[in-house]
């Protein structure tokens, strides 16, 4: 394995070389705040696929005119629970700025309610949007489809996205519980980044080109990812597609694959996000009870809660240390 070179670099000037790379390449300044905060805050918490490793993405978009940097998310209340945003097909950050604070009020006083977000661009992890529910004492779920790269089990060619799905669930005395994963046996931008290093993958990520399996990500970009779990993710994949497609209205992978200019950023589509308030549905007991239950799976060996990975990281506020190629390649964006 290849020693990586890093280069160390603070968290603000982490969030300033995002900003400044958007703003040069036609953000305005919502745009260009929203999403330079996913980068931070993706940085922060150690999701290494998804923060300054998707600036030359989301700049290609830009620069290929497939994506709107000045985009005015347009939001509609159609009934009290259910809520839509048109994104102006701008990337998905600001949209979700938008339309969560909404969602979050609608939830709060119904008990449920769902954020339907269509014309956008997502390239980023999909926790912030359901910790952003859970940190309101919201249950937060969800998911987004992309355009083809996983095969559904028993297939050898790409048909559904890597389609993650996010779930939170709130906790008074602590961070949430969070979990956001591809339905993939890894997230491409995890296969994109094992490459660049010359890291294998492990067994049954995914198909070479010729339909054989391969831990080489150089062979997997060129052929297929794998659902995780066999078809049992492949059904929880497809079930990403019918949420995040199906009731949106907008692309399925595979209708995002036909007509995506691939430039290098996040093809157009959908997101689907459900509020849940506890205290409504389950009563005032719903913490204590499900503390009960946290605690208990908490203190088996081995188990480690979902998002404590990312919470840890979080209260680290020194600097990090970024793949030097990679950050060299955003600097660049700036000359
Ligand atoms: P990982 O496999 O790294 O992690 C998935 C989840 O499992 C995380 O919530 C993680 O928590 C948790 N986890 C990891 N290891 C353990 C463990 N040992 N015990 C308990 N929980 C664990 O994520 P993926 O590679 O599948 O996805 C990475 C990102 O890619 C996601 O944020 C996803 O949203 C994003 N993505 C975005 C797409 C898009 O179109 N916008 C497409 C596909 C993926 P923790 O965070 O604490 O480590």
């Amino acid at each position: 394995m290849s020693e990586v070179a890093t280069e160390k670099i603070s968290l603000q000037e982490i969030y300033d070389l995002a900003f400044d790379v958007f703003s040069k390449y036609g953000c305005n300044q919502d745009n260009a705040t929203a999403l330079s905060r996913i980068v931070h805050n993706a940085e922060r918490d150690g999701s290494l696929s998804h923060g300054l490793f998707r600036v030359p993405g989301y700049v290609a978009s830009l620069k290929s005119g497939k994506v709107k940097g000045e985009a005015e998310p347009n939001v509609k209340q159609n009934l009290p629970t259910i809520i839509s945003v048109d994104g102006d097909y701008g990337f998905a950050p600001y949209a979700l700025e938008v339309g969560l604070p909404v969602l979050a009020k609608a939830a709060e006083d119904s008990g449920i309610a769902i954020l339907k977000i269509s014309n956008s661009f997502h390239f980023a992890a999909l926790w912030p949007e359901t910790e952003f529910l859970a940190e309101k004492g919201l249950i937060g779920i969800a998911c987004t489809a992309a355009k083809p790269m996983v095969a559904p089990a028993g297939a050898k060619k790409a048909f559904f996205g890597t389609n993650p799905l996010s779930f939170a669930w709130p906790r008074k005395e602590s961070t949430p519980i969070v979990f956001d994963m591809a339905t993939s046996t890894l997230a491409m931008g995890d296969v994109q980044i094992a490459a660049r290093d010359g890291h294998a993958v492990p067994p049954g990520t995914g198909l070479g080109p010729d339909g054989n399996p391969s831990d080489d990500p150089q062979e997997i970009i060129k052929g297929v990812l794998l659902p995780f779990g066999g078809y049992k993710g492949s059904a929880i994949s497809l079930m990403v597609e019918l949420l995040s497609a199906g009731l949106t209205g907008d692309n399925f992978s595979y209708e995002a694959g036909t007509t995506d200019n691939n430039d290098g950023g996040p093809p157009k589509g959908g997101e689907l996000i459900i509020a849940i308030s506890p205290a409504l549905v389950a009563g005032n007991e719903w913490s204590t009870h499900s503390e009960m239950f946290l605690k208990k799976l908490k203190n088996m060996e081995g188990v480690r809660i979902p998002g404590e990975r990312r919470h840890k990281n979080r209260l680290d506020q020194g600097p990090r240390f970024i793949n030097k190629a990679m950050l060299d390649k955003v600097k660049k964006l700036l000359e």
